[in-house]
């Protein structure tokens, strides 16, 4: 049952080349997660321990699942995902369950990342009537701090949980011990869209002529996630008028067509 609701990658095929605009937060997790688990004995001599858990947060689409997976790849660690929407379940135990085997997998796996993607599913501060469910969804998450805080002795453990509602988690998970490395992870500017579309457009057959700061320009407000999509578009645009380049007035193109979209399509396609 456990294999259904995790994701479990040896080696995950993400780097940290890959992510553009967020050459800070890089910094900051391979300071919390990568250098923990690749030279443990740094910590041991200074005597300090490592944050036990981070917390990516920001907009969806602009790289936190990215990040997870890197320091995955640039250490030996096994990548373990789930989505904390799929540790909210009916019956009473059940979403207990699958917290104690998942920890239990990582234990097996050791070392390993452990990343809950939308954690506020099961860490959202909740209104003063708790319903059965409500309830249940509490109990998980207790079950989640207690192996967090039953860390230590269990080894070469990290977790990494994002969300995209940092505002309305219960600010439980984020005392000492728990989640106590915050990274926000924002929105791209100007020279990390830039970037996001040159790391885009990498294996793409790309017409001189293309202008990537205006580019960047005009996507204001755009996710890494869209900047993607946009990327892919103009590649379509190329394939229809059978041209093997993709140019300038093919990025215009598919700009405009997402721009005119209801903007609702542009999310779903990230
Ligand atoms: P969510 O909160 O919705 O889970 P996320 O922040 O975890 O989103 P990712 O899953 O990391 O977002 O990004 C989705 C896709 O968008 C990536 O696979 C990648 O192709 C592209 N992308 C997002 N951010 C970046 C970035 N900073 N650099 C390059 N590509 C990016």
């Amino acid at each position: 049952a456990r294999a259904q609701s995790m994701e479990i990658t040896e080696r995950p095929a993400v780097e940290y080349e890959d992510i553009g605009g967020i050459d800070e937060q890089i910094r900051e997790v391979r300071e919390a997660v990568e250098q923990p688990l690749a030279e443990p004995e740094v910590f041991a001599e200074v005597g300090i321990e490592p944050p036990s858990g981070v917390l990516l947060y920001g907009p969806p689409g602009t790289g936190k699942t990215m990040l997870a997976k890197a320091v995955a790849n640039r250490t030996d660690a096994t990548f373990i995902k789930m989505a904390g929407s799929e540790l909210v379940r009916k019956f009473i135990g059940e979403g207990s369950r699958l917290v104690r085997d998942l920890f239990e997998l990582a234990r097996e796996r050791e070392p390993a990342i452990i990343f809950i993607d939308e954690i506020d599913a099961i860490a959202t501060t909740r209104t003063e009537s708790k319903t059965s469910g409500d309830a249940e969804v509490q109990r998980t998450m207790m079950q989640l701090l207690a192996e967090m805080d039953g860390f230590e002795a269990r080894g070469e453990i990290r977790i990494i949980a994002a969300t995209n509602r940092f505002d309305m988690l219960d600010r439980a998970i984020l005392r000492p011990g728990r989640f106590d490395r915050l990274i926000e992870v924002p929105e791209p500017n100007q020279e990390g869209r830039e970037q996001i579309l040159e790391i885009h457009t990498r294996e793409m057959n790309v017409d001189d002529d293309v202008d990537f700061e205006s580019l960047a320009a005009d996507t204001e407000g755009y996710s890494g996630a869209e900047i993607e999509s946009l990327a892919t578009e103009a590649g379509m645009f190329a394939i229809r008028n059978d041209r093997e380049e993709v140019t300038q007035a093919d990025f215009v193109d598919a700009f405009e067509k997402i721009e005119n979209d209801d903007s609702s399509d542009v999310v779903a396609s990230a």
